[in-house]
């Protein structure tokens, strides 16, 4: 079993048997290995594989077998080389930063990113000499005009939250090139089955498995993928030093994630593409933010980028703040929190939840109105989540 070539084998397939290296039981489900430590049949050994000499585990900071499975497994999903296991996505996050950036380098960031990394980077990258600008997630153009000589990297979300903006990640791979920096993508949202940030051009690929990968809202994780060079010069000796490992357990809940990942990622999509149209037709909304909608403004680009619309639908509705919230109250079943990528129905009020810290103008800059409200579309029957929408609308 060993010795399968998993590159061969479609996505699916990989994602529900790659990664496995089964040991002298024969198991045939991945065993959590619950172990801090592993042992050397001697001192040379012992030595050996503490200056890598020889392959092997030392201590599970570094490398656990279990978590091993799930690094193998996403690495091959993404058609990556490479991918490393962080105890969440913003420990992910962190470790791309700390890899790779030192005091006085520039990034460029989307402005419309996870709240904690626009903190991150801004207050505690910056904190040591790095400085970032943000810019618009689709302004190809602001992109390339907000590059310095010192740029390491690009670093974006797409889609975007809560607007579900699109950015053309070829068209931005070849810019970061053009100017001897790297682009990152943020790929929670998507996940390798709608979208392969790779095959873009893109450099490094970050998760926060928490999300769909999970998709049952039970643990928190994350995972950079890149390059073998960039993995073993930048990413794995921050690893081990900063500590942020994925737990062994963890790790054994996101590898049965990713084996349901697929049909659980098409069933969201067709849930919410159906959702987004209902939605378009009722009174009391003044826009449907999807980008499987004719609507979007970058539907045509999604289509070449994405092989589905994603399971995020966002909408505004003309009463403001006040019948967001009554909307979102009049709800018996959907879960009001901010989590997303669940199996359930989850409703939030972006401005004044995730976005509620940012000041008012620059909530209005980002286009975050007041009337707009975020779904992420779960797997319950969709008749029963369009009735339970319907009670406050
Ligand atoms: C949730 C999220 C993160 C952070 O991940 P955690 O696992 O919560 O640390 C980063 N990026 C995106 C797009 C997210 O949705």
């Amino acid at each position: 079993m060993t010795d399968i070539d998993w590159n061969d084998y479609s996505l699916e397939t990989q994602a529900i048997r790659a990664g496995h290296n089964r040991t002298q039981e024969d198991e045939h489900s991945i065993p959590i290995f619950a172990t801090s430590s592993y042992v050397f049949k001697s001192a040379e050994e012992a030595s050996l594989r503490f200056t890598g000499q020889k392959p092997g585990n030392i201590y599970s900071r570094f490398t656990n077998p279990t978590v091993n499975a799930f690094q193998e497994r996403l690495a091959l999903m993404e058609k990556g080389e490479r991918c490393l296991a962080f105890s969440s996505g913003m420990a992910a996050i962190m470790a791309v930063g700390m890899g790779l950036l030192k005091a006085g380098d520039h990034v460029v960031c989307s402005r419309g990113v996870f709240g904690n990394t626009v903190l991150m980077f801004q207050n505690y990258f910056g904190k040591f000499g790095v400085e970032t600008d943000f810019v618009d997630l689709i302004d190809t153009a602001a992109w390339e005009a907000a590059i310095k000589p010192n740029t390491r990297f690009l670093f974006l979300e797409t889609p975007s939250n809560p607007l579900i903006e699109i950015a053309d990640i070829a068209a931005l791979a070849d810019i970061a090139h053009k100017h001897d920096s790297l682009l990152i993508v943020d790929n929670c949202f998507c996940t390798p089955v709608l979208q392969k940030p790779f095959e873009l051009g893109a450099d490094i690929v970050i998760h926060s498995a928490t999300k769909y990968i999970d998709g049952q809202g039970r643990c928190v994780g994350g995972a950079v993928i890149a390059s073998d060079e960039i993995i073993e010069k930048h990413i794995y000796p921050y690893l081990r030093t900063g500590g942020a490992t994925m737990s062994p357990f963890n790790a054994w809940v996101f590898l049965s994630g990713l084996e349901t990942l697929a049909i659980r990622m098409k069933a969201h999509c067709d849930s919410a593409f159906e959702l987004a149209t209902w939605l378009e037709q009722q009174p009391g909304i003044a826009k449907v933010h999807y980008p499987g909608l004719e609507s979007h403004a970058q539907h045509q680009l999604t289509k070449r980028q994405q092989s589905h619309f994603g399971g995020i639908v966002s909408f505004e509705l003309t009463g403001g703040k006040e019948h967001a919230w009554k909307l979102i109250d009049a709800t018996e079943m959907l879960s009001i929190t901010a989590n997303l990528g669940d199996v359930k129905t989850t409703i939030t009020h972006p401005a004044t939840t995730t976005h509620g810290r940012l000041a008012p103008e620059v909530r209005a800059s980002a286009g975050i109105k007041d009337g707009l409200v975020r779904i992420s579309v779960g797997l319950e029957n969709l008749e029963d989540i369009k009735k339970d929408i319907l009670r406050g609308l």
